[in-house]
Formats: structure tokens, C-alpha cells, sequence
């Protein structure tokens, strides 16, 4: 922080993404309507673009986008860094301990297991073991260092069992039961809902669709473009899981017997909007038209 050294004027802080969108946003209305009336409408426009955020997203997001915001704003005092995965050795957890103990059950076992391996960038042997499974061939690997931190299971909805069923996922106990093994894939389609809307997860999303793993858009005109899965709701039980086109931007159905939820509907969309060079252009894309000997058809 502080002043600008360059003398052009008083510093004007700029600490947010929305404080960049507004002020694009200013930019843009001052062009056509650059006269008296334009100050207050630009005005106006700021100010909501800057209430937005702050108004509904706690609401909306649940606790545990409250709990991102939360940490967020840790990380943006000095010597905190972001980390959706536990890469750092300070724990969400352990630095604000009245939210994370009212959260989730599920806390305390994770506090407890973090010594089974806190800074393994591995996936558990049993996410191996369910990844090598054809109908989970779209899922990503998710590393104990994410299951096995605190803050990425925070309001996470109850599963059965659901401390022996992370148990089975981090250490594998208990992989004859049939109960634990059900209720171990719909927990992991929950977390890998987060992780791959997480920065390493979302790197993760991008190395498997570079290797090209994802299957490609059925549309002719859609030249083979890969295709990214997708869920038609966040919530379970709401569909399976779905490809989305960049190119045409449509939904297909896939073959896997996955719930969507497992991908929610997210993913695509902040995925081209972090990976713009991933994203075909809208130039490429090629309607098609019906013709009869050549004749294009009005109707
Ligand atoms: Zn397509």
C-alpha cells in the first residue's frame, strides 16, 4: 500500500477484482456519455457494482463460502497466504477455532487424522482405487493434503457414517463394507465438488483435459472439441453427471452412473474463465444450415 511515487495525482487504491470491474465499468460509461449526466450515473454504477458482492454472497454462498470469505480476508493481512489446499502448515482450523468447532463434525476427526500424512500431495490409496473404475473416469484425483484440511469440509452435507467413511478414504479401514463404500463415493463426489473449483484442483481439471481424457463434443460441426463435465445442480440426486461443449455450448449425457453434483455447475465456466486460452473462439463456431440442392432454407 502507501502513495503512488509517479506525483500524477492522489493514489487511488485498487484492492479488489471489483474495484478493477468498477472502475472498467467507469471507463466504459464515460465514453458515450462524457458530459454533465454521466458523472452521476457512473456514480450509481459503481456503487452498485461494489454492493453487490458484499450484499447477498454470504447469504447465498452457505457456510462454506462464509468461511472462504473468512479466510480470505485472513489472507490478506501480511504473512497469511490463500491456500485452499493445505499446503501451509497453519491450520484454518487451528487459527480461528469458534467458527471451525460449531461447523462440522467431520473437523475434529480430520484435526485428529492430519497426522496421518498433512503435507501428502498424493491422492489416498482408496481415491487410486475408485479413479481406476470405468465409470469414474471424468473424477479427478483429490490429495489427502485437501480431504485432510479442515476448511474444505465445512457444511459439507451428512453422509452415513461419515467418520468411518473418511477414515476409509484417507486410510482404507474398512473397505469390506459395502454401507462405508456407498457412502465413501457419494462423500468423495462432495469434496471433489470443491476441489476442482479450488486453484489446484482446477490445475488438475487442466492437465487431464490437455492429456485430453475428457471425451469430445458428438457435434459434427464441433471439429472434436473436448468437452469438460459438468452437473445440472449442486445438490446430489439431481442428475447425472453432464459434458459441456465450449464451442456450441450445449449439455450431453455421458454413459457414467455419477451423480453430477460431483462436478456441480461451476466448473466449466470458471474453468475457461481461468484457462482463456482453452476457451475456442466464438469465431470458430460454425451453425449449421440446412439446404436443399445448395438453397439455403427460409422459414
Ligand atoms: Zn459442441
Amino acid at each position: 500500500g502507501g502513495r503512488g511515487a509517479t506525483g500524477h495525482g492522489p493514489w487511488f487504491p485498487l484492492p479488489t477484482r471489483w474495484g478493477v470491474r468498477a472502475v472498467e465499468a467507469q471507463l466504459v460509461m464515460a465514453g458515450p456519455w462524457a458530459g454533465r449526466r454521466g458523472l452521476p450515473c457512473c456514480l450509481a454504477v459503481v456503487l452498485v457494482l461494489i454492493a453487490l458482492p458484499c450484499g447477498s454472497g454470504h447469504r447465498r454462498g452457505g457456510p462454506w463460502a462464509a468461511a472462504l470469505l473468512e479466510r480470505l480476508e485472513m489472507a490478506n493481512q501480511p504473512g497469511e497466504e490463500i491456500s485452499g489446499h493445505a499446503s501451509s502448515s497453519s491450520s484454518w482450523a487451528s487459527s480461528s477455532p469458534s467458527s471451525a468447532s460449531s461447523s462440522n463434525s467431520l473437523l475434529s476427526l480430520v484435526t485428529g487424522s492430519a497426522a496421518l500424512s498433512p503435507s501428502s500431495h498424493a491422492a489416498p490409496i482408496w481415491v487410486e482405487e475408485f479413479l481406476s473404475r470405468p465409470k469414474n473416469c471424468f473424477y479427478v484425483a483429490v490429495p489427502v493434503s485437501f480431504i485432510t484440511d479442515s476448511f474444505n469440509l465445512v457444511g459439507l452435507p451428512d453422509v452415513p457414517y461419515q467418520k468411518e467413511t473418511l477414515q476409509l478414504i484417507l486410510s482404507g479401514a474398512g473397505k469390506n463394507n459395502e454401507t462405508l463404500q456407498a457412502s465413501a463415493e457419494v462423500l468423495y463426489g462432495l469434496i471433489h465438488a470443491r476441489y476442482v473449483v479450488s486453484r489446484p484442483g482446477l490445475e488438475t481439471v487442466r492437465r487431464k483435459f490437455l492429456r485430453c481424457e475428457f471425451p469430445t463434443c458428438p457435434r459434427t460441426l464441433c471439429r472434436g472439441q473436448q468437452m469438460i463435465p459438468t452437473g445440472l445442480a449442486d445438490a446430489l440426486g439431481r442428475g447425472t453427471v453432464k459434458m459441456y461443449c465450449p464451442s456450441c455450448r450445449e449439455l450431453y449425457d455421458t454413459q457414467a452412473d455419477v451423480d453430477g453434483a460431483a462436478w456441480g455447475t461451476t466448473l466449466p465456466h470458471l474453468f475457461f474463465l481461468t484457462f482463456k486460452d482453452l476457451e475456442p473462439s466464438r469465431v470458430a463456431y460454425t451453425p449449421y444450415e440446412p439446404r436443399i440442392h445448395g438453397f439455403r432454407l427460409r422459414r
